[in-house]
């Protein structure tokens, strides 16, 4: 039977930053990985990197993320991130002012670069806008998006680099604990045998960590992302309108992307439609087009449809579920970009090394003990 300290299940976003952290410490690492690297959701990621969370620690983590994304081919030794800087704007209502300006403040002390527009400077510097309804903005200059595939295999190519073992196209059918080690099964019949085990299979995880004896309360939704060519529309900065439910972002020079920032309904992750109706594109553009009406001239140009794993307050769970069996998992829709820096985090958790005392506010447990986390603002809590 092969020996390894840690096993990861999962090579999305999550497990391969995972795997690149511990491989960087030296710990003898093997990822498996039913498909190959970023083929679940995270290579049907918007990408969009912002560090404008409400939870201080999240925004660190996405700032830090941001800050190994700018500097991914040296951290990985030649691997592109294809991280672009675009700058952020989150418009939004004047009732969430007074809660903004003190997040703001946290965001600031991090030494982010966050800037409070009112809706005077805010039509000045982005006349594209109609702001019904908006009363005022935040201008995140840094922010951008990169690309997650790209993210997900230069983190896991460097991890093999560093001496982490790949076992791709091999699901985990069985997890077994023992006294002092786990024991886990593949869909080749082959045992493998761990100090510790990392589930990061994302939609995937409920139903491993089930094996253990565990029950999460995550549950998976379909969210769609539309395309759109310009066609006669002038382009319009990456942003989100946090009360009316979207995000867009520009993709290359030529079109734009845009999904729903609200919750969606609940689907199979084994069983979902992935292909995209026009009529679903329509409904998802129609805030959009209120917003910035000379939008209406865009052209569809369809879009897919992936899932979110979402935790019941849209913040993720992290810890250790049973002895020696751990969770990263229930991102709900925004951890594309924590991973980069949350790998870090969740690797020094698996090895028993320095725990960040912050991590422990992501206890999968939280939810028994009514120790829910506020996130976003209203129905767009996926801000987080
Ligand atoms: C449409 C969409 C848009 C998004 N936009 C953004 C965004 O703009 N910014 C942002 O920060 N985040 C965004 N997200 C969220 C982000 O993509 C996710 O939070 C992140 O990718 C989750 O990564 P993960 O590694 O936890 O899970 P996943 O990507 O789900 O990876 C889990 C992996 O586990 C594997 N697996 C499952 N079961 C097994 C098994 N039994 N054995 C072995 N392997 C297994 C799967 O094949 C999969 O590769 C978006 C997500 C979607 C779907």
């Amino acid at each position: 039977m092969d020996r390894f300290d840690v096993a990861i299940i999962g090579a999305g976003v999550h497990g391969a930053s995972a795997a690149y952290h511990l491989a960087s410490r030296g710990v003898r690492t093997v990822v498996f990985e039913r498909e190959a690297p970023a083929l679940g959701p995270t290579g049907r990621s918007s990408g969009i990197c912002r560090a404008y969370y409400t939870n201080p620690f999240l925004a660190r983590m996405a700032w830090e993320s941001i800050g190994m994304l700018r500097r991914f081919e040296e951290i990985t030794g030649g691997h592109d991130a294809g991280f672009r800087e675009t700058g952020f704007l989150f418009l939004q209502r004047d009732e969430h002012r007074a809660q903004v300006s003190e997040v703001l403040g946290g965001l600031t002390e991090i030494g982010i670069e966050v800037e409070l527009l009112d809706r005077d400077a805010l039509a000045e510097r982005f006349p594209r806008f109609d702001l019904d309804g908006v009363g005022f903005a935040v201008w995140e200059r840094l922010a951008g998006h990169a690309d997650p595939a790209a993210t997900t295999t230069g983190l896991f190519r460097r991890a093999l680099e560093l001496g982490a073992e790949a076992r791709l196209g091999r699901a985990v059918t069985a997890i077994e604990t023992r006294n002092d080690h786990v024991v886990i099964e593949a869909s080749d019949g082959s045992r493998t045998s761990c100090s510790r085990v990392l589930i990061a299979a994302g939609p995937w995880t409920a139903p491993l960590a089930r094996r253990v004896g565990v029950e999460l309360p995550l549950t998976v939704e379909r969210h769609v992302v539309a395309m759109f060519r310009w066609g006669r529309a002038e382009p319009v900065v990456a942003h989100a309108d946090i009360e009316a439910g979207y995000y867009f972002r520009p993709e290359g020079s030529e079109q734009f992307l845009m999904g729903s920032l609200h919750p969606a309904p609940q689907v199979d992750p084994d069983s979902f439609p992935q292909e995209v109706a026009a009529s679903e594109v329509l409904e998802l553009s129609e805030p959009l087009v209120r917003r910035v009406p000379h939008l209406a001239g865009a052209e569809p140009q369809g879009g897919w449809a992936s899932l979110y794993d979402v935790s019941p307050d849209w913040q993720p769970v992290i810890g250790e579920v049973a002895p020696g069996v751990f969770v990263d998992a229930g991102t709900s829709g925004h951890g594309f970009k924590l991973a980069p820096a949350l790998g870090r985090r969740v690797a020094e958790l698996v090895t028993g090394e320095a725990v960040d005392p912050d991590l422990r506010q992501f206890d999968p447990f939280r939810f028994e003990r009514g120790a829910v986390l506020s996130a976003g603002f209203g129905r767009s809590r996926i801000v987080g």
